[in-house]
């Protein structure tokens, strides 16, 4: 299998399938993204607590590629640490922008063909761009 066949049916999959896909009742994170190059629209739940994300999911709509980078980002960000999440974020921006590989990012390298279409890349970092900003905002008391 070369890399485009991998890279579609990772996306479409995702896309078909979307994981953590749903509101998180213990979320002390919430953050909602838009994306108005295309319309994608992201909220994303987050679970934190001592710096680690114990959970996160998503909710919202938009083109396969931003539902997909969603679904993969949250496979791969349960369990990490906040200072971990920064890292993978860099990482992720780094293959989006410039390509290549970037070990640490796993399955999610899937995405870095999106590179070659700059107008696609705000699809795929919205998820991410929202974590972010979630995780830097004050705790959110239910
Ligand atoms: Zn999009």
């Amino acid at each position: 299998m070369n890399l485009n066949e991998l890279y579609q049916q990772v996306i479409l999959d995702h896309n078909k399938n979307p994981r953590h896909f749903s509101t998180l009742e213990n979320a002390n994170h919430i953050k909602e993204g838009y994306n108005p190059l295309c319309g994608d629209k992201v909220t994303v739940y987050i679970e934190e607590k001592d710096q680690v994300i114990q959970n996160i999911s998503f909710q919202g709509c938009g083109c396969a590629i931003s539902v997909a980078s969603a679904s993969l980002m949250t496979e791969a960000l349960i369990g990490k640490t906040v200072s971990e999440f920064k890292i993978l974020f860099d990482q992720f921006i780094q293959l989006l922008t410039q390509g290549g590989e970037q070990p640490d990012l796993k399955k999610l390298n899937v995405l870095g063909g999106v590179h070659e279409f700059p107008m696609r890349v705000k699809c795929a970092t919205l998820a991410w761009h929202t974590t972010k900003s979630a995780l830097e905002e004050d705790v959110h008391v239910n």
